[in-house]
């Protein structure tokens, strides 16, 4: 015999039910729908009338059918509820997203439970699927997680020549030199400065200048391998890390890159302005203290460079 208080509180319930803003589906062990509430009518576009006794699975081709079953099949086995959140999966069943201002998605990403419901019988003979809207939260997720790379990559690049800054060079440099000390692996550090820079300045103007460093930083880009590592160290002063490279690895690209820039025409204006850079070698092969310790004695073989004459290459011997 069902109360009058109860039979008024069940009511209630389902009007709770119909009105709640999440999306409520009973379904039985056939998977035939029973319960569907007004969400469902309004997101999916079908009555309850159209999806009673009908398959979850006939209503909702898009759910991964096997990864679907396998899921309810725990709940109504060990009559625990089971939570899926849309980073493991964006959402379950495809339903379209209306929210203006989220308009990035056009699909609705959902948090969905599944609870077990038990008859009177104690069997768990119906499975209830809630379904969350987390459009809101996952867009404004996804929104922090692209600002935060972007701002990463600003922080971390050089904005005139987009390599490296000195910063987070040098830090990468300190990890090699980490690395080395564990592994006992090879590097090698090529440092180089251009020469007679303040004339081209002086001639051309420091937007000319700009070009020229820019240009620099492109022969660069152009001759490094994926693991390469390089900077704007300053000014008009660039350093390329050479990861599993030994001396004479890096003298060979140095050499490389030096006869690249001595080949290079930069067009400014009416100007053609031809240019040379010198540089400076040093590797890991002896004991160092610190990745510092590298720096230096690349810095000692690029001063070398220019006190002999500049365009050319120092290799630094221990
Ligand atoms: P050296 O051959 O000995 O290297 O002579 P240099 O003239 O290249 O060297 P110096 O250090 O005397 O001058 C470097 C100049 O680079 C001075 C500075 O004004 C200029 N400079 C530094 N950063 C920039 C920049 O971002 N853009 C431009 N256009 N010039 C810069
Ligand atoms: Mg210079
Ligand atoms: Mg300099």
């Amino acid at each position: 015999m069902v109360e009058p208080m109860e039979l008024n509180e069940f009511h209630w319930l389902l009007a709770i039910v119909q009105s709640i803003d999440v999306g409520v589906v009973v379904f039985d062990r056939q998977y035939r729908v029973e319960v569907w509430n007004t969400f469902m009518e309004n997101r999916s576009g079908r009555m309850p009338s159209e999806a009673h006794h009908r398959s979850f699975f006939e209503l909702f081709p898009e759910v991964d059918e096997l990864w679907f079953r396998n899921k309810v099949e725990n709940v109504a086995t060990l009559g625990t509820p089971s939570f899926t959140i849309w980073e493991q999966r964006p959402y379950l069943v495809r339903f379209k997203n209306y929210q203006p201002i989220t308009g990035l998605e056009d699909f609705m990403y959902q948090n969905t439970t599944l609870l077990p419901l038990k008859g009177i019988n104690g069997d768990i003979e119906h499975i209830c699927l809630i379904i969350y809207d987390v459009t809101d939260v996952a867009i404004n997720r996804k929104r922090l997680q692209k600002a935060n790379t972007e701002l990463q990559w600003l922080s971390n690049t050089d904005r005139l020549t987009g390599l490296y800054n000195r910063g987070y060079w040098e830090e990468r440099l300190r990890q090699e030199h980490v690395r080395h000390r564990r592994y006992d692996s090879q590097a090698a550090l090529v440092m180089f400065d251009i020469d007679h820079f303040k004339r081209i300045n002086d001639t051309y103007g420091h937007q000319a200048g700009d070009s020229v460093i820019r240009k620099v930083a492109e022969v660069v880009k152009e001759s490094l391998r994926e693991v390469d590592v390089a900077g704007r160290y300053g000014g008009e002063e660039f350093a390329v890390l050479l990861p599993d490279t030994d001396r004479q690895g890096g003298q060979i690209f140095a050499e490389r890159l030096r006869a690249a820039i001595e080949a290079l025409t930069v067009r400014y204006q009416e100007h053609e302005i031809r240019f040379t850079v010198s540089l400076g070698v040093a590797d890991l092969g002896e004991p160092t203290e610190s990745h510092a310790q590298l720096i230096e004695w690349a810095d000692e073989a690029l001063y070398h460079s220019k006190a002999s004459g500049r365009n050319r290459v120092t290799v630094h011997e221990p």
